[in-house]
C-alpha cells in the first residue's frame, strides 16, 4: 500500500492536489502573510498550484485574501508570481 499523500485544494482551480505539488502561503498568528516553501510555518495555510493561471484565478476571485481574511501585500503577490510557472504556449 502506498503511503497516504496529504491532499490540499488549490485556491485557483479548486482541484485537490498532493500538498507537495502546491505553493503554501501562510498567515502567521501575528497576521503576517508569507510563502512557506518547507511546509512547516505555523499559522493558517492556503494552497496554490505552481501555475500562473491558478494564481491569476485566485487573484481575480480574491480567494487568497478571503482565505486569510485580510488583504495580501503586493510583495507576497510578487513572490507568488515568481514561484508559479507560466503555462507554456505550445
Ligand atoms: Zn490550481
Amino acid at each position: 500500500m502506498p503511503k497516504k499523500i496529504p491532499m490540499r485544494q488549490c485556491l485557483g482551480c479548486r482541484e485537490m492536489k498532493p500538498k507537495r505539488e502546491l505553493i503554501r502561503a501562510v498567515r502567521s498568528p501575528q497576521g503576517e502573510v508569507s510563502l512557506d516553501f518547507v511546509g512547516k510555518k505555523p499559522g493558517r495555510g492556503a494552497y496554490l498550484c505552481h501555475d500562473a493561471e491558478c494564481l491569476k484565478r485566485a487573484v481575480k476571485t480574491k480567494a487568497l485574501s478571503r482565505a486569510f481574511g485580510m488583504p495580501i501585500p503586493d510583495s507576497i503577490m510578487d513572490e507568488l508570481a515568481n514561484a508559479s510557472t507560466p503555462t507554456p504556449n505550445t
